[in-house]
């Protein structure tokens, strides 16, 4: 009998909650998780295989015969996975009696938890969460990090409904905590504001002194209210800009740092930090407190000072970049510890578009753990993740590089790795560039970079695999879905973007020409391909390349036919398209006899599918005639399916992203989602439940006053009525932005502001009127993003979303990132 139940005591050192993201099987405990979209018992056979041999399974998925299926794993039987692995980490977490930072709050959360890691990282050996990994999974998985050796812990927690932080609270245990702020993010999942602040609240329980800001009203109301009851012994340090508080801060803005005048304990300190911007100075302040706390009465505190100072505003974002010779390139230069490389390989893993990956490395600092054994793991980690080149740099890297078991170079310093490496000679590559913050990685980045010149097309990857799910829930886990990725994925880059619906498993793509499925596949997309559009001269294309055509008239057909002569002993996949309304392309009813037919005498044919498309799903002036074309379609492609040989089962669609919305009841076996993926919600009846994914930057390159009278542009078209100030922005007609922008037709973001285009828009500029924006040059400008939708701009200039996503132009550079 290997089934177990709980308490889960378990030898296994990582807890694995993607299948995706195994690279150390016997070390591993699986959580099978099942979760409104995805199921993790699906995956047990597939990480047995890999050599996993304890699972945690839920009483209401696992299946009986596991048991007789993997003889040698052992199973712990729970009623909610995600349940039993905050358990194991709030056990862990039991362990360890050192001071831990907890922190929450609606924004600033992980800025303020890598700000106070490095103002106490000469203090204290650290444990902390990587990124802003502050999920009801990710905090366990943070906490079980925890060792011996660790003298602080700093972890963040966020939550996005009621309910969540009480899990939270026992595997953080915080015995120091920081309520950054309350905003309005997440306010969906809370009854009100106040609620919000309760909930989060929750996480200060138990804990012996809380610092906060005194000004956010809501916050020190509900502390008095509510935390006071559970807590009656907390130590509050809530500072406030208002003299009258006893704990008061006060903040003098300079040029290019701000300096703190603190008042606490009859106490007066003065501090210098980097920045000027009221977020920043906020955060910065609750880590001065912090640092303030943990700092014994009558240490010098000018080495605080200098720490200060050295603060960095840091990359929220994993970016994937364009880089030199065909290189993508992922940046993360900010720190390097264990847990936030393992992220950053899994992300690596998720872009598998180019054969070649390489991972340039600095030492790790403070891991806690003996130098030996850190490496040991992070080779192990490694050679997990199919890294194929590895440049290690710095000395305790250089002194352990026996233990990595890839092909691997390393150097003492960066300033030697500049020296020596060849870095031209890196081509078509994947790289990771990954290294704490004292190895001034950047100097490589820069070398490895594609410089952007002003206009960028940045695409939120999160937001992408949220629309996917968003789509996923409506149509079900019985409906395949097609992702349509023509058009260089609607102008999102389709290798990149293929290669997360990849790895998030859909079932489909398909492209419009043959072209396009071979860039795909040369990037090493292995998922079946449909071309909409092939013409004989690349037939040869699409058999090398494993693309499956449509097969729409009995021209093409025929051609088709002819061509696979050449091959007899082999089949080919084709997708019937079907005529119901569209009079595009396709097979019309009289036609389908004759099909049936054809398809008879040829064997080698295999219908992958029959399918058609809807007109006018978007609009519902329409609806009669969609459901006509509905009904003919089930019947033409019942009547091909009655005379298909039995085992043929073609999988039938019908429906594009608005069809998923508007007709459910059409979903047949699989679904064709387009515009909705990359954030437009056609039918606009669900706008509100997609995320903006391509946000178009440019930036300001110059900026002018003019006089009243005077013209901007080519043809004075742009006469100006008052005394303006003029911006030159970098993006013209060439970029993407229409020329039917011109003439205040189209307008720009500037910092929260919109301006109006003047004049004409050019091939490669447009001005722009900044009277009203506080801006300078070389300030950022908002083309199209979440705060102004592409359905506005197409609507401005009589178009629709499609061509304005695919009108960017292929020499905007793409940045790919997650948050
Ligand atoms: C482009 C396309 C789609 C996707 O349409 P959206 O409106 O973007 O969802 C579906 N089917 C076919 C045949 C297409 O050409």
């Amino acid at each position: 009998m290997n089934f177990f139940s709980e308490p889960l005591i378990t030898g296994a050192t990582v807890l694995l909650t993607d299948s995706r993201f195994v690279s150390q099987p016997q070390q591993s405990i699986f959580f099978a998780i099942k979760g409104e979209r995805h199921d993790g018992h699906n995956f047990i056979e597939e990480l047995y295989e890999k050599g996993v041999r304890e699972f945690v399974v839920e009483k209401k998925a696992a299946k009986p015969d596991l048991n007789e299926r993997f003889p040698e794993a052992k199973f712990w039987l729970v009623e909610n996975g995600i349940r039993a692995l905050q358990n194991l980490a709030a056990n862990h977490r039991k362990k360890f009696n050192i001071p831990v930072i907890g922190i929450t709050g609606s924004n600033g959360k992980t800025i303020v938890k890598e700000w106070l890691s490095a103002l106490l990282a000469k203090d204290y050996t650290i444990i902390k969460s990587p990124r802003s990994y502050n999920s009801q999974i990710g905090v366990g998985l943070s906490v079980w990090q925890m060792n011996d050796s660790h003298t602080l812990g700093i972890f963040e927690a966020g939550i996005s409904k009621s309910g969540e932080m009480e899990n939270l609270e026992p595997i953080i245990s915080p015995t120091i905590g920081i309520f950054t702020n309350i905003g309005s993010a997440h306010d969906e999942g809370f009854r009100s504001r106040k609620q919000k602040v309760t909930e989060k609240l929750r996480l200060f329980r138990r804990t012996k002194t809380l610092i906060y800001c005194k000004d956010y009203e809501e916050i020190d109301e509900e502390i008095k209210l509510l935390l006071k009851a559970v807590n009656p012994e907390i130590e509050l340090i809530g500072w406030s800009k208002s003299q009258e508080s006893p704990i008061n801060v006060t903040f003098t803005k300079a040029a290019t740092y701000t300096t703190l005048a603190i008042n606490w304990n009859a106490e007066e300190y003065e501090f210098r930090i980097p920045f000027t911007d009221d977020a920043s100075i906020e955060n910065a302040t609750h880590c001065v407190f912090a640092k303030l706390l943990l700092t014994p009465k009558g240490q010098d505190l000018s080495i605080t000072e200098e720490a200060l100072m050295a603060l960095k505003p840091i990359a929220m974002r994993l970016e994937l970049k364009q880089g030199i010779n065909d290189c993508y390139l992922i940046d993360d230069t900010y720190n390097n510890d264990y847990a936030g490389l393992n992220m950053a390989l899994n992300f690596m893993s998720q872009h598998h578009t180019k054969n070649n990956k390489v991972l340039i490395i600095s030492d790790l600092l403070q891991s806690g753990l003996k130098e030996v054994d850190l490496y040991r793991s992070i080779a192990e980690l490694i050679k997990g993740k199919q890294i194929d080149q590895m440049v290690g740099i710095g000395e305790d890297i250089s002194r352990n590089s026996r233990f990595f078991d890839v092909e691997a170079v390393f150097f003492k310093s960066t300033e030697d790795f500049l020296e020596a490496y060849p870095i031209n000679q890196l081509h078509d590559s994947l790289i990771l560039v990954k290294g704490a913050r004292k190895f001034a990685f950047e100097k490589i980045v820069d070398k490895l970079i594609q410089k952007v010149h002003g206009t960028v097309f940045e695409i939120n990857l999160d937001a992408l695999t949220h629309n996917l799910n968003f789509y996923r829930g409506k149509v079900g886990s019985d409906t395949k879905i097609m992702v349509m990725v023509k058009a260089y994925a609607y102008g999102s880059g389709s290798a990149e973007v293929a290669s997360l619906l990849e790895y998030h498993r859909v079932n489909y793509l398909g492209v419009a020409y043959p072209d396009e499925g071979v860039t795909l596949r040369q990037n090493g997309i292995k998922l079946p391909i449909m071309v909409l559009n092939s013409q004989p001269e690349t037939f040869s294309k699409l058999v090398e390349y494993d693309l499956e055509p449509e097969i729409y008239s009995f021209q093409i057909f025929r051609r088709f036919l002819d061509f696979i002569r050449s091959f007899p002993d082999s089949t080919f996949k084709i997708h019937i398209k079907l005529d119901t309304g569209m009079h595009r392309l396709g097979f019309e009813e009289q036609d389908i006899d004759k099909l049936i037919e054809q398809l008879a005498q040829n064997p080698a044919i295999k219908v992958a599918s029959i399918f058609s498309h809807l007109v006018g799903a978007d609009e519902s002036e329409h609806n009669d005639f969609s459901k006509s074309q509905i009904e003919r379609f089930k019947r033409m492609s019942d009547k091909i399916i009655q005379a298909l040989p039995k085992g043929q089962a073609p999988l039938r669609h019908i429906c594009n992203s608005a069809g998923i919305i508007r007709f459910p009841e059409a979903k047949f076996d699989m679904v064709r989602l387009g515009i909705g993926l990359y954030g437009v919600e056609a039918t606009g009846i669900e706008q509100k439940s997609l995320q903006t994914v391509g946000t178009l930057k440019t930036i300001i390159s110059q900026i002018k006053h003019l006089k009243k009278g005077e013209t901007i542009g080519y043809s004075r078209k742009g006469v100006l009525e008052k005394d303006s100030r003029i911006a030159t922005i970098a993006i013209g007609y060439a970029d993407g932005f229409d020329r039917g922008f011109s003439k205040g037709v189209g307008e720009v973001l500037v910092n929260g502001v919109r301006c109006p285009v003047i004049g004409n828009v050019c091939m490669d500029m447009t001005m722009v009127d900044v009277t009203e924006a506080r801006c300078e040059e070389g300030d950022e400008v908002i083309i199209f993003g979440k705060d102004l939708p592409i359905h506005e701009l197409a609507a401005s200039i009589g178009t629709i979303p499609y061509e304005i996503l695919t009108g960017v132009s292929e020499r905007v550079k793409r940045v790919f990132y997650k948050e």
